[in-house]
C-alpha cells in the first residue's frame, strides 16, 4: 500500500501550514522579549536617523536664506530660540544627538537581534535532532541522512540569518518608507507626489520577482538535500567505493547533483541579476524626478498643476531624504531571499518534527527488571553475583510475523513485505539460542524485533512475561546487549567507546555516576574480559588513544572486541551477536571466540551464525528460511534429521561439493526481487555457501 513514492520527510514537509508563523509560536515565543527590545531600538535608530535632514532643512531657510521660519515638527514653537546664532547652534546639536541616538540605538539592536535570532536557532536544531532520534528505523532506512544534515545545519542557519538580517531590515524598511514619505508629505505634499511616484511601481516590480522567485526557491532546497545524500552516501561508503571502482561512478552522481544545484542557483540569480538593478533604477528615476522638478520650481515658482512654495531648505531634504530611501528599497531583494529561504527551511524543520513516532513507551509502560535494565541492579557492581538482577532474560516469541513497511508513511499494520513469519520459541534464562539460514531469511530482522527496533506486526515477543510493547524503550533497550559485525565506534577515546551507554546518557543519574577512577578500573576489567586490554595497553596513549571517525585507526578485530568489551561493561540480560563474517587472522578470532563465549556464559544469547562450527553447543538451533523456522534442535538432533541444517553443515565441514540446485535459485530469486544492485553470479553462490 504505497501511498506515492515520495519518502516520509518529502510528505511530511508539505503537509506543513504556515510554517513561519509556527516558527515564531513554537519557538519564537520563548524569546520574544529579545524581538521585541529589538524591533523597538531599530525603530527609534531609524527615526533619528530621519532628523539630520530635517533639521538642515529648517536650519538652511530659516538663518541662511531667511525663507521661513525656525519650526520643528512635534514641537513647539514657543520652545525655539529665536536668534539666528542661537538656531544654528540648536541644529548643529540636534544633528549631532541624532547621530548619537542612531548610535546608541543601533547598538542595542543589533544586541538583541543577534540574540533572538542565535537562540531561536539553537532551540531549532537541538530540538529537531532530539526528535529525529526518536524517530522508527523505517525513517532511516529510507536513507534521509543526508536531508537530516540539511536540516540541523543549512536550515537552521536559513532561520537564523531571517530572523536577524531579514526582519530587522523589513522593520527598517518600513520605518524609512512611512517615516520619509511622512516628512515628505509633511514639508510639502506635491513634491512628494512626485518622489514617491516610484513606489508604487517598485511594489509591482518587487511584487513580480516573489511570484517567480518562489517556485526556483522551493526546488533549489530540495536539490540541496539531494545533494547531501549523495554526498552523505559517497563518504559513509568509501571503502565500498574504492573496492568496486566505482569512484568515477560515484564522481558522476556527485557532479550531477551539484550541477542541479548549480543550474538552479543560477536560475534564482538571474532574476536577482534584473531585480537589483531595476529597483536602484527606479530609485534613481525618483530622484531624478525630485531634482528636476524641484530645480525648476525653486527656480521658476510651481511648475504645472503645482501651487505650493518650495523653499531651498525643504528642498535639500527631499533630495537628502530620497537619497536614504534607495540602501533600503535595494535590500528588498535579499529580504525576500531571506524570506524564501526561511519558509523552505521551516517547512522542513516541521516537516521533520510531524513524522509520527510510533515506538515509543505506553502511557502505563513499566520499567523491566524494575530497576535501570541491566543486571547489576542499580548498584551495577559484578561482584555482587546474581543476587540482585532486575532482569531474568526469559525470552518467549509467541507466533510472531513482521512485514517491512515500504517507508515511513505505511502505517505498519499494512505493510505487506512479510519477512518474518509465525515464528515462536522460548528461551529460558541462560540458554544460548543460534539462528542460522541462508542470507534474507529474516534473522538479523527477528532480532531487530526484539529490541523493538520496530514492532511485530503480529504476535507478540516477551521478556520475562512482559510484552515487549508494555515496558519502556530505554529498559528494554539496556537489558540487551548488541554486538555487531559491523563495529561503529565513535570518533573518542577508546575508554570513552567503551564507556558509551553505560556511563554515557540520561538514564544514569549524576549521582549513581561513579567516581572517575572506579569507572576506569571497570573499563579496564571489561577490556580485559573482550580480551582487547593488551593491545589497548600497547598503544600510544592506552585507553586514552583516539580514534578517528568510526575508529578507522583500529583493525577489525581490534574494533570488534572494543565493541565486546562496551557489552561486558553493560552486562545486560540478554545478549545478541552477529557473528562476523569478515575473515580476521586465526588467532584473533580465537580469542574473540573465547572473550564472546565468556561474556555468554551467563545470559540468555542469541547468536547469528554464519559458521555452523561456532554453535555446534547452543542449547536450540532454529533454522530459518524465507522468514520460517524450517527447523529447530540441537546440532545433533539437526544432523540426525538430515535436512537443510545438515546440508549447510556438509557444505560448510567441505563434504558435499555444491549446494543443491534449487537452493541457489531461491537464494538468486531473492536477489532479484529485492533488486539488489550489481549481483553477479558469482556472488550469489558464494554468499550462500557462506551461511
Ligand atoms: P538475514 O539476517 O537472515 O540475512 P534479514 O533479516 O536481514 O535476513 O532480512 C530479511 C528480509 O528482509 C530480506 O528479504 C531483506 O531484504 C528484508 N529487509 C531487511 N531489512 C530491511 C529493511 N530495513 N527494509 C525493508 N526490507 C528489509
Amino acid at each position: 500500500m504505497a501511498a506515492d513514492d515520495r519518502n516520509a520527510f518529502e510528505v511530511y514537509r508539505d503537509r506543513v501550514d504556515r510554517p513561519l508563523v509556527r516558527l515564531f509560536r513554537e519557538y519564537g515565543a520563548a524569546e520574544a522579549h529579545w524581538l521585541v527590545i529589538g524591533m523597538i531600538a531599530n525603530v527609534i535608530a531609524r527615526i533619528a536617523g530621519l532628523l539630520p535632514p530635517v533639521v538642515l532643512g529648517v536650519a538652511i531657510d530659516a538663518v541662511f536664506t531667511g525663507d521661513g521660519p525656525y519650526s520643528l515638527p512635534i514641537v513647539p514653537d514657543a520652545w525655539l530660540p529665536t536668534t539666528d546664532p542661537a538656531q544654528f547652534q540648536l541644529s548643529v546639536v540636534l544633528i549631532l544627538g541624532a547621530f548619537v541616538v542612531t548610535g546608541v540605538f543601533t547598538f542595542i539592536y543589533g544586541i538583541a537581534a543577534n540574540n533572538f535570532a542565535h537562540r531561536v536557532m539553537h532551540a531549532v536544531r537541538t530540538d529537531s535532532f532530539d526528535l529525529m532520534q526518536r524517530l522508527d528505523m523505517t525513517f532511516f532506512d529510507d536513507k534521509q541522512t543526508g536531508e537530516v544534515m540539511s536540516v540541523l545545519n543549512n536550515d537552521a542557519s536559513n532561520l537564523e540569518v531571517f530572523l536577524d538580517n531579514a526582519l530587522q531590515n523589513t522593520a527598517r524598511l518600513g520605518v524609512m518608507v512611512l517615516g520619509i514619505a511622512g516628512v515628505l508629505f509633511y514639508y510639502n505634499h506635491e513634491l512628494a507626489v512626485v518622489t514617491l511616484s516610484a513606489i508604487p511601481l517598485m511594489f509591482l516590480f518587487t511584487l513580480w520577482f516573489m511570484r517567480a522567485v518562489e517556485p526556483r526557491y522551493v526546488e533549489q532546497r530540495a536539490i540541496v538535500g539531494d545533494l547531501n545524500t549523495v554526498l552523505e552516501n559517497a563518504l559513509s561508503g568509501v571503502e565500498l567505493v574504492k573496492t568496486s571502482n566505482t569512484e568515477s561512478h560515484e564522481s558522476e552522481r556527485v557532479e550531477t547533483a551539484s550541477r542541479n544545484y548549480f543550474e538552479r542557483t543560477m536560475d534564482i540569480l538571474r532574476l536577482n541579476y534584473v531585480y537589483r538593478p531595476g529597483m536602484e533604477l527606479l530609485a534613481g528615476l525618483a530622484f531624478a524626478a525630485t531634482f528636476l522638478v524641484g530645480g525648476y520650481w525653486l527656480a521658476q515658482g510651481p511648475p504645472g498643476p503645482f501651487t505650493t512654495e518650495l523653499t531651498v531648505g525643504t528642498f535639500v531634504t527631499f533630495i537628502l531624504l530620497t537619497q536614504q530611501f534607495v540602501a533600503p528599497l535595494a535590500e528588498v531583494s535579499n529580504i525576500v531571499d531571506q524570506y524564501e529561504n526561511a519558509k523552505a527551511s521551516s517547512e522542513r524543520v516541521f516537516g521533520l518534527r510531524d513524522i509520527p513516532v510510533r515506538i515509543t513507551d505506553r502511557e502505563d509502560a513499566v520499567v523491566l527488571g524494575g530497576g535501570d535494565g541491566h543486571r547489576g541492579g542499580r548498584n551495577g557492581d559484578r561482584s555482587s553475583g546474581n543476587g540482585d538482577r532486575g532482569v531474568d532474560g526469559e525470552v518467549v516469541y509467541d507466533d510472531v510475523s513482521f512485514a517491512y513497511a515500504e517507508n515511513a508513511l505505511v502505517d505498519p499494520a499494512d505493510a505487506d513485505e512479510v519477512v518474518v513469519r509465525n515464528v515462536s520459541f522460548a528461551a529460558d534464562p541462560g540458554d544460548t539460542v543460534a539462528l542460522v539460514g541462508p542470507t534474507g531469511a529474516g534473522k538479523s530482522t527477528l532480532l531487530k524485533l526484539l529490541a523493538r527496533l520496530y514492532d511485530v506486526t503480529d504476535g507478540e515477543i516477551r521478556v520475562d512475561g512482559h510484552d515487549v510493547r508494555d515496558v519502556t524503550v530505554a529498559s528494554l533497550r539496556s537489558s540487551i546487549g548488541y554486538v555487531s559485525q559491523d563495529t561503529t565506534l565513535f570518533d573518542g577515546t577508546i575508554a570513552e567507546n567503551i564507556r558509551y551507554g553505560r556511563f554515557t546518557g540520561a538514564r544514569v543519574d549524576a549521582d549513581e555516576r561513579p567516581a572517575d577512577d572506579a569507572v576506569r578500573d571497570r573499563v579496564v576489567e571489561a577490556a580485559k574480559a573482550a580480551e582487547a586490554h593488551e593491545f589497548i595497553d600497547s598503544l600510544p596513549n592506552g585507553y586514552d588513544t583516539r580514534i578517528g571517525e568510526r575508529g578507522v585507526k583500529l583493525s577489525g578485530g581490534q574494533r570488534q572486541r572494543v565493541a565486546i568489551a562496551r557489552v561486558v561493561l553493560q552486562d545486560p540480560a540478554i545478549l545478541v551477536l552477529d557473528e562476523a563474517t569478515s575473515a580476521v587472522d586465526t588467532e584473533t578470532e580465537m580469542l574473540i571466540q573465547r572473550s564472546l563465549d565468556r561474556l555468554a556464559a551467563d545470559r540468555t544469547t542469541f547468536v547469528i551464525a554464519h559458521r555452523l562450527s561456532t554453535v555446534t553447543d547452543a542449547d536450540t538451533t532454529l533454522v530459518l528460511e524465507d522468514g520460517e523456522v524450517v527447523e529447530r534442535g540441537t546440532h545433533d538432533e539437526l544432523i540426525e534429521a538430515d535436512g537443510l541444517y545438515a546440508k549447510l553443515w556438509g557444505v560448510q565441514a567441505g563434504e558435499i561439493e555444491d549446494l543443491p540446485e534449487e537452493f541457489v535459485e531461491r537464494a538468486r530469486a531473492r536477489h532479484v526481487q529485492r533488486g539488489v544492485e550489481g549481483v553477479v553470479e558469482g556472488t550469489v553462490e558464494r554468499e550462500t555457501l557462506d551461511e
